[in-house]
């Protein structure tokens, strides 16, 4: 059983700029699996951005042009308890055998494998066999390896013997273009201008972008309603603000010092000089509208003021977007970078 998912194919992955690199990668790798310098292949990017598809549709269509070769996709966590049984029940060397005998092995965010130092061990001794007799591996993760955390100098070398390639966000014409060929294989009409809508305000995640798009077929079925840009509008808003992650004040803090080329210290400090008091409100102004944190803990949090200071800070930004448009394209430009 290799696990694999017949519609996560490559005809299924829309190209674009964000995916072109990893996505030839992976072409070439299902041509000629093992027998290209992509070994491993590793393919890391944020939540929802193609990962799983993607290492599924290199084993899917390995497994088409070379049915004889044993193709296995396994997440990390599953290969993790595996070998933890294997642990219990005394077959450590059964497991390992297993694996060795894989042609192409696909491993699912490998960032799971952090701290785990046995797993690490055993993944290493695999790793080596399949590499030495010319099987392909190929890795997802959350993280290029420089950036990954607690996972064994050993194995992150090797990780990078073949090639990194990373998914980014998808640009408006790919988001559009997921989108329609999603609504086509499901048979679904839908006027461009929501297409478009849905598009623009769901950016940075594809998982969602479906997402929206389902539940507006679905509200729009259930209550036999038209789908319009109005009900578009709802659920999208709806979607952009369950999912949105909770920003941090100190991610805003950094957004808003980086904006003004200051360090985040200038930005807390006591000074009356214009600008810093400028970026300090806008800091407070923006944790005020962005996180949950009650006036009294941004302030405590910004540079040790009180509740009041605060108060007034979100009062000034106010004031001053509506009457100088130079502030008000600080607060556009920050709003942008926080919202992305
Ligand atoms: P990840 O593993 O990176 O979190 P997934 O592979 O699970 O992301 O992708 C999330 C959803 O987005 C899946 O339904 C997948 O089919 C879809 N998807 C992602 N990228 C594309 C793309 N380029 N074309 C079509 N669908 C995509
Ligand atoms: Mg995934």
């Amino acid at each position: 059983e290799s696990q694999l998912n017949p519609n996560y194919s490559f005809e299924n992955f829309l190209e674009g700029d964000s995916n072109r690199l990893a996505r030839s990668a992976g072409l070439a790798v299902a041509a000629k699996p093992g027998g290209t310098s992509f070994n491993p292949l590793l393919i890391f990017g944020g939540v929802g951005l193609g990962k799983t598809h993607l290492a599924h549709a290199i084993g899917v269509d390995i497994k088409d042009k070379y049915p004889e070769k044993t193709v296995l996709y396994i997440s990390a966590e599953k290969f993790t308890q595996q070998y933890i049984d294997s642990v219990k029940k005394n077959n450590r060397n059964d497991f390992i055998h297993f694996y060795q005998l894989i042609d192409v092995l696909i491993i699912d965010d490998v960032q799971f494998l952090s701290g785990k130092t046995g797993t690490q061990d055993v993944f290493f001794h695999i790793f080596n066999h399949l590499h030495q007799n010319g099987k392909q591996v190929i890795l997802t993760s959350d993280k290029a390896p420089v950036d990954m955390q607690d996972i064994e100098q050993r194995l992150l070398s090797r990780f990078k013997w073949g090639l990194s390639a990373e998914l980014q966000n998808p640009d408006f014409e790919t988001r559009v273009s997921i989108l329609k060929n999603k609504l086509y294989r499901d048979g679904v009409d839908m006027p461009d201008d929501i297409i478009d809508y849905v598009a623009k305000n769901i950016k940075s995640n594809v998982r969602e972008l479906e997402g929206a798009i389902i539940s507006l077929i679905a509200q729009s079925s259930f209550n036999k309603k038209e789908i319009t840009l109005d009900l578009a509008r709802v659920i999208v808003e709806k979607f952009v603000k369950n999912t949105k992650r909770e920003v941090s004040i100190d991610y805003i803090q950094k957004v808003v010092s980086d904006y003004f080329q200051m360090d985040i210290d200038t930005l807390q400090s006591k000074t009356r000089k214009r600008h810093i008091v400028q970026a300090r409100q806008l800091a407070m102004f923006f944790a005020k509208k962005f996180t949950k944190a009650s006036l009294a803990s941004i302030g405590s949090q910004i540079g040790k003021r009180d509740h009041a200071t605060v108060l007034h800070a979100c009062k000034t930004v106010d004031n001053l977007s509506s009457t100088d448009k130079q502030f008000r394209k600080y607060v556009e430009d920050i709003s942008k970078k926080l919202s992305v």
